[in-house]
């Protein structure tokens, strides 16, 4: 909460009414957690003021900790083919983040959780688009080379990708997402939103 009043000074009124609710039990830890209609949604739902990028931004960093420890046994038993949806098999969150490796297999990330998952790359996380036709490639600037923008026009949803092959010494997920924001301008702009997101909307919008 101090980070993300660091980050966004007008949010502090709106921390204060998230704690006020957590000390008197009106929301718990699962409040917080992927929900039909969003990550952190019950918190959106119950706290006035609440924006998604607020309570999102509260979700990952409260809970990941907590969630890569709680995981972090069970992460080695997903096969490359035991799943096949969009979202985290592990925390149920949206794909935050693509990575394609060094053998040409794009691995989705989940923020929430620092889980990871094989997932086709012809094929949208959010809809389940298989259509050649729906699937953009946005092209950043010549100096973001290994870095894409996979839009759906299906779905108007917008996923960035590294392609590690390329950026052998990239961050980790989370790292890379939040450390390339002109990207998600670039895709704002062409009409694309995100489930998860964007770390950059918290201090301005977009
Ligand atoms: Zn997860
Ligand atoms: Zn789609």
């Amino acid at each position: 909460m101090e980070s993300l009043a660091v980050i966004k000074h007008d949010a502090v009124p709106w921390l204060r009414l998230v704690a006020e609710a957590w000390d008197h039990g009106a929301i718990a830890p699962a409040a917080l957690f992927p929900a039909p209609g969003g990550v952190a949604a019950q918190i959106v739902e119950t706290i006035a003021g609440s924006s998604t990028e607020m309570a999102v931004f509260l979700a990952c960093g409260s809970l990941r900790p907590a969630l890569e420890a709680y995981f972090a046994e069970v992460r080695s038993n997903l096969g490359p083919h035991d799943w096949a949806l969009g979202v985290c098999p592990f925390c149920g969150a949206p794909a935050a983040f693509s990575d394609v490796l060094e053998d040409g297999r794009r691995r989705l990330a989940c923020h929430l959780c620092g889980g990871g998952w094989f997932f086709p790359r012809t094929k949208c996380p959010f809809c389940a688009s298989e259509r050649s036709q729906d699937l953009l490639r946005l092209e950043p600037e010549s100096q973001d080379q290994g870095y894409l923008i996979i839009a759906c026009g299906g779905c108007r949803g917008y996923l960035k990708e590294l392609d590690r092959r390329v950026r052998w010494n990239g961050q980790s997920a989370l790292v890379e997402d939040w450390g390339s924001p002109h990207l998600d301008l670039i895709a704002h702009r062409a009409g694309y939103r995100r489930p998860v997101p964007v770390l950059i909307g918290l201090s301005q919008p977009i």
